[in-house]
């Protein structure tokens, strides 16, 4: 027999299998040697009162067992000799839309600038040891994307719920536990994610399909067809020898063309306006990662001295305001995790943040930005002349100019400038700064004094409001790091809402956060599906 059941039990009680046993077999009187599998179908912590309770959805089995596997998998088929399409970046959008396109009787050719999911891995370190950026495989670049050494949280606010479901059932296939189908907050963690992404490769390789790593695209093969409309038939790309050398070699591929180059390759973006295709300045949120000590945010948010305990998981916060008729708000939170340095080139600090998946490390970060408008760099002046650049690039053009600052302050290394919480809000320079996560070093800095006071402003306001609304949250055991410009894509790359192709370019399916359609990794993943879907319904294959 199979029973569901909504428990609300302690920490302690929802902590493993056996544990929730005992509970069940206590409360709904099955004995023990009956309940033959208990499943988890929906988890989540509820801490508005001083007593935390676990919120559980579960089925029961009864002396029966589970007959289907924990996820539903999805079937992919031998594509090696189906008609191609090009994806370029392997990141959440690219992969999924690979993956997509198998399903459909399409073989995909993904093409990433980057290295292999392991091989980045010395590069990244490279930025803590020594300060370098290798501009082709950094926190942004290479396999998995800005979503590989990321946090891995797994959660969207899209209403097609169906859409996030299929997302978390492929990466459950490709070896990511199944508890991210049950928790309210899915999350992976840093340390697994390499995993499964090598996993999505292999799938894809596997079925026939192509993965070139070191391999940037650098123009689009096109076609005129008239009234100012041009038809992608390829990409032009070139890649790196393998013998070390910084040689490189041009190849063709050809297809039509799933463009999933992520937020941070400022080179498409110019080379797209400079072919005169159909882009649009975006708004963006920009502002600082905030760190706290995790004790802390354990304390304040499950109402203990004592923290979060040997059962709880580290404790999350989300604080939004207006301030000024611009929106303030906490950002891609990591409990227990680490700021790291995400800058994509040589000259630029760029903070961001992420956890492994025990959420285990001292300390809590959050992204704390301010909502910036196109209109708002227009009136303020904020980009300087020679950043202007063309009005469709100039939110970008603001955040290059800003991470080349904030590149100045920190001394001109990838050292982060940073203020201690309640002397950024009190304009006070910190004489000491609080031990921090961020590899690379921070240095105290006034950032009150040179960020620009439209943000800085309004950041100082949020924290004074969120410190009211969370007892201790506003505290110089906390620290300011400079400056969290790469929260979603600058630009927008126009597309049909129906076909999902560019408005001016037959065959180009501008897709994920880069182009402006998707922010995270769900829901870029979910993009990515149905630029897919589209490109194989023009090849005439799938649904
Ligand atoms: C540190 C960090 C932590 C994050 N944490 C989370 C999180 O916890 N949860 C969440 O939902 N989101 C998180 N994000 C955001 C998330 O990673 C992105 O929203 C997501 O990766 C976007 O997916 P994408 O495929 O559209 O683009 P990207 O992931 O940016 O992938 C684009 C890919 O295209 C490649 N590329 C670019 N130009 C070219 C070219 N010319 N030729 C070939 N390849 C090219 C790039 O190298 C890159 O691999 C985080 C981001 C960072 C940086």
């Amino acid at each position: 027999m199979i029973h569901e059941w909504q428990l609300r039990v302690l920490p302690e009680q929802a902590y493993s299998e056996q544990s929730i046993k005992e509970y069940v077999s206590e409360e709904k009187g099955i004995p023990l040697r009956e309940m033959t599998h208990v499943r988890v179908l929906k988890r989540s912590v509820d801490a508005r009162q001083r007593r935390i309770f676990i919120n559980l959805k579960v089925r029961v089995y009864q002396n029966e067992m589970p007959e289907d596997d924990a996820y539903t998998s999805t079937e992919y088929k031998d594509v090696s000799e189906c008609a191609q399409a090009v994806v370029v970046g392997a990141g959440p959008a690219g992969l999924f839309a690979a993956l997509r396109l198998i399903e459909l009787g399409v073989r995909p050719v993904v093409i990433e600038r980057g290295k292999d999911v392991r091989q980045r891995k010395k590069d990244l370190s490279a930025i803590a040891r020594s300060h370098t950026v290798n501009p082709e495989s950094n926190y942004c670049f290479g396999e998995g994307g800005a979503g590989a050494y990321s946090d891995g949280k797994l959660y969207t606010r899209s209403k097609k719920r169906g859409n996030a479901e299929k997302i978390l059932n492929v990466f459950c296939q490709h070896g990511a536990s199944t508890s991210i189908l049950s928790d309210a907050h899915p999350h992976i963690g840093t340390d697994k994610l390499p995993r499964v992404i090598e996993n999505m490769r292999n799938t894809i390789i596997k079925c026939g399909g192509e993965v070139r790593f070191q391999t940037r695209m650098t123009a689009l093969l096109m076609s005129d067809r008239g009234n100012g409309c041009r038809r992608v038939e390829g990409v032009e790309a070139v890649y790196a020898l393998p013998d070390g050398s910084d040689a490189e070699k041009e190849i063709t591929l050809r297809g039509p063309v799933i463009l999933a180059t992520g937020h941070s390759a400022r080179d498409v973006y110019r080379y797209l306006s400079d072919c005169k295709a159909e882009l649009q300045a975006k708004g963006i949120a920009v502002g600082v990662r905030l760190e706290h000590p995790s004790m802390l945010i354990d304390q304040i948010q499950y109402h203990n001295r004592h923290g979060r305990g040997q059962y709880l998981p580290a404790a999350e916060y989300s604080f939004v305001t207006q301030v000024e008729g611009r929106g303030v708000y906490s950002f891609c939170m990591c409990p227990g995790g680490f700021v790291i340095p995400a800058a994509t080139g040589a000259e630029q600090i760029v903070v961001n943040g992420m956890s492994p998946s025990n959420r285990g490390t001292q300390w809590s970060n959050s992204g704390m930005v301010v909502e910036i408008h196109p209109d708002d760099i227009d009136a303020m002046g904020l980009v300087s002349e020679n950043g202007g650049e063309k009005t469709e690039l100039r939110m970008m053009a603001f955040q290059e100019q800003l991470e080349r600052l904030t590149w100045q302050q920190g001394n001109r290394r990838q050292t982060a400038p940073a203020q201690r919480m309640a002397d950024f809000v009190n304009n006070r320079l910190s004489y000491d700064l609080p031990k921090s996560s961020y590899a690379p070093g921070i240095i105290s800095s006034p950032l009150h004094f040179w960020m620009p006071q439209f943000i800085a402003k309004r950041l100082q306001d949020g924290f004074r409001m969120f410190g009211k609304r969370a007892h201790g949250f506003l505290t110089n055991e906390a620290v300011v790091i400079a400056t969290e410009t790469r929260t979603s894509s600058p630009v927008r790359i126009l597309r049909d809402d129906e076909t999902l192709q560019h408005t001016m370019i037959e065959g180009l399916y501008p897709c994920g956060e880069g182009a402006g359609y998707a922010g995270g990794i769900v829901s870029a993943g979910i993009d990515g599906e149905r630029c897919a879907e589209k490109c194989a319904q023009y090849l005439g294959c799938g649904l």
